[in-house]
């Protein structure tokens, strides 16, 4: 499920700008936006917007050559993981991930130790892409974490994650965003009981 990150850059509806990590790399394909009404937080129009958006997930900055065919493919795993996550973070089983095994038999992105540090050996090509949203898929939701895929716990949010913290009690997508409005809300209560 790769490893910890800052988050994704995010902006609320109402302007707030704030760090979201939803824990695993095939969630964090989830963000990038998605059909129907999360159409609008589209991200990925082109190939060339690929480069950007890796920067902050957990495979970091690389340079990706995918084919629009490929991109396209991208987005029906995106669909097929929303589907699952959801299913998930209502207690039912993953579904629609027949297309994930087929994808993850592709080698996925070759990592290379330099005097810097990690990169990938570039550029990666489309398939090893998708193979590693489709593995880290398959890691989730096959593995220990599947029971911990929920939904943050704000009414009005409706971001996935994976809980990897050791208490296991993670309720919000950020404390920065839903975790610090429900605490207001709290302390608004709490004065209008004492009012
Ligand atoms: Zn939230």
């Amino acid at each position: 499920m790769g490893e910890e990150s800052a988050g994704l850059p995010m902006v609320g509806h109402d302007g707030q700008h704030y760090r979201f990590n939803p824990g695993a790399l095939c969630l964090e394909l989830l963000v990038s936006g998605g059909a129907g009404e999360r159409a609008k937080w589209e991200v990925l129009h082109r190939v060339a917007d690929l480069r950007d958006w890796l920067t902050h997930t957990r495979l970091g900055p690389a340079r990706i050559r995918m084919s629009a065919a490929e991109l396209a493919e991208l987005k029906v795993l995106r669909e097929s993981i929303w589907f699952s996550a959801g299913r998930v973070a209502s207690g039912k089983a993953p579904g629609a991930f027949e297309d994930w095994n087929r994808l993850a038999q592709a080698p996925p992105p070759v990592p290379e130790l330099t005097g810097q540090g990690r990169r990938w050996r570039e550029p990666i090509s489309g398939a090893a892409l998708l193979s590693a949203f489709a593995r880290d898929a398959i890691e989730l939701f096959g593995g220990p974490y599947r029971h911990r895929v929920r939904r943050c716990a704000a009414a009005d949010c409706h971001l996935l994650f994976v809980d990897t913290s050791r208490p296991g009690a993670r309720r919000w997508c950020s404390m920065q965003r839903c975790g610090n409005r429900a605490k207001q809300r709290v302390r608004q209560e709490a004065t209008r009981g004492h009012a």
